[in-house]
């Protein structure tokens, strides 16, 4: 029998509609002889709407935390009505509900008095969008008259180190909590629903994995369950060349190997979590990611090795946004050993993730993109640790209004030609570069543009490299 992780999305859960939809898609493979695993994000939009509202409840904002939870309780009530038939059932996810929104209450006003919003308070208030959409996923499935139980990240055993907001999880530990908690009640049949997102330190305090972070748990429990597959439904046919919003004649991508959908996930191909391919790539289980409107497409097959390799040299293209361009200049980074690693020291020191490099010879600048949120961070950091007095560094400038463009392709390794033809697409849509880099891998050449060029450069390479359905 096959043991099959499922993770439904915000947009696959986002009205009670859909929820009915995803209990009646997990319950028909449950019924098909699968043993399932189901991973569910929060409904569509809350993840957001409770960032605001913590970043508001430290600004004293009282008022709106009233109107916010009577908006959520709400939301998640209509989502009840429609995911759920029985009454009985209605009744006891509506109490679960009930009780977790008061907490979040409580736990708002407590941000609201104290007016202090820390990483790990921050991680405790977007914890309650999964732990407010899970239940009502149970309950849809219980209506369905199958045997289920619902868990948090954290009952589930999914461990991380303390970097809240970006936690890690330890791997070893987790899936030996994960295995000797779940495991047996999988091999019941009983269909398991596990909150996305969302874990806990090794002192029980609640962490997330990053957003996005759903995808992660879903294949932190393919490893652990020892799944045959993990299965990402999604509101996409599966990984296309290109965002379908940008280009939407983009083509599904049938089958990619590890490394291609890494290079995507990277650099914000949003289909999947930059770190959820981690541990399925060690285990080799293959992922699947597929369309909940149809799901009798089979989607997006990443496994090892791609099967039928494509000749085109570039296979897709890519935009991610909400990040920054860091400049760090001066004339003492100048052949001086170790001088970007102090630099490189400060950002890891304070966990800021530096996503791409670039330097030039000359060694008296580097540049680097960060995520756009950690740009205050960045700056004050360096200057503390780094700026003039006598130090290595004697200026840092900043752009916040860029996004980075990824072209990727396995086939474009050792193929001659391809970032000419990228570069002269860029220069002839009348758009500048801000930064490149290319990585020894050859598998993806990444540069900068001002995000409000974003768009229409995706659109120029996805044309010139023919990628759009014939
Ligand atoms: P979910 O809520 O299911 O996690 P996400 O919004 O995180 O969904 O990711 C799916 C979205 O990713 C799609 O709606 C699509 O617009 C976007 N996307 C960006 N690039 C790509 C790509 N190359 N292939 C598929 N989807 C992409
Ligand atoms: N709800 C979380 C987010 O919006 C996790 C996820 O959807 O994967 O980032
Ligand atoms: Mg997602």
């Amino acid at each position: 029998m096959k043991k099959i992780v499922m993770k439904f999305g915000g947009t696959s859960v986002g009205t009670g509609e859909n929820i009915r939809h995803v209990a009646e898609l997990v319950t028909k493979y449950a019924k098909d002889d699968c043993r399932v695993a189901v991973v569910v994000s929060a409904l569509a939009g809350v993840t957001n709407s409770l960032i605001e509202v913590a970043c508001r409840a430290k600004k004293s904002d009282e008022k709106h935390i009233e109107a916010f939870v009577k908006e959520l309780r709400q939301k998640h009530d209509d989502a009840i009505s429609t995911a759920i038939v029985s009454k009985e059932i209605q009744k006891e996810v509506t109490q679960i509900i009930e009780k977790t929104v008061s907490e979040l209450e409580k736990v708002l006003t407590g941000i609201c008095y104290v007016g202090d919003l820390t990483p790990k308070s921050k991680d405790y208030v977007v914890s309650f969008g999964e732990r407010l959409s899970a239940p009502i996923v149970w309950g849809a499935i219980r209506d369905h008259k199958f045997e289920t139980q619902y868990f948090t990240g954290k009952e589930a055993g999914i461990v991380t180190d303390s970097n809240f907001g970006e936690a890690n999880p330890l791997m070893n530990f987790t899936s030996h909590l994960i295995h000797e908690r779940l495991s047996p009640l999988l091999e019941k049949g009983v269909i398991l629903v596990v909150t996305g997102f969302i874990a806990a330190n090794q002192d029980g305090i609640v962490t997330t994995v990053g957003r996005g972070g759903s995808d992660y748990t879903a294949t932190i429990l393919g490893v652990a369950l020892k799944a045959d597959e993990v299965w990402i439904w999604t509101d996409v046919d599966g990984i296309m060349t290109t965002d379908p919003k940008i280009v939407p004649t983009a083509q599904m991508l049938p089958q990619l190997s590890y490394q291609e959908a890494a290079e995507m996930a990277i650099f914000g191909a949003k289909a999947m979590h930059p770190r959820a391919l981690g541990p399925v790539i060690k285990e080799n289980i293959p992922v699947r990611i597929r369309s909940v409107f149809h799901p009798e497409n089979q989607g997006t097959l990443i496994t090892k090795e791609p099967i039928a390799e494509p000749k085109e040299a570039v296979k897709a293209v890519a935009m991610i946004k909400d990040v920054a361009m860091l400049n760090v200049s001066g004339a003492g980074m100048v052949g001086a050993p170790g001088s970007y690693a102090k630099v490189f020291d400060v950002l890891g020191k304070n966990n800021i993730n530096v996503m791409m490099i670039s330097t030039a010879v000359s060694e008296a600048n580097i540049s680097f993109i960060i995520k756009r949120g950690m740009l205050g961070r960045a700056i004050s950091n360096i200057e503390i640790a780094l700026l003039d007095r006598g130090g290595i560094v004697s200026e840092v400038t900043t752009e916040d209004d860029v996004a980075v463009i990824a072209v990727m392709g396995a086939n474009m390794k050792g193929t001659l030609g391809v970032a000419s033809k990228i570069f002269s697409t860029v220069a002839n849509a009348g758009i500048n570069i801000r930064m490149i880099a290319q990585g020894s891998s050859e598998l993806n050449i990444s540069f900068v543009v001002k995000e409000k060029d974003g768009a229409a450069v995706v659109k120029a390479i996805h044309q010139e490299f023919h990628l759009s359905k014939a």
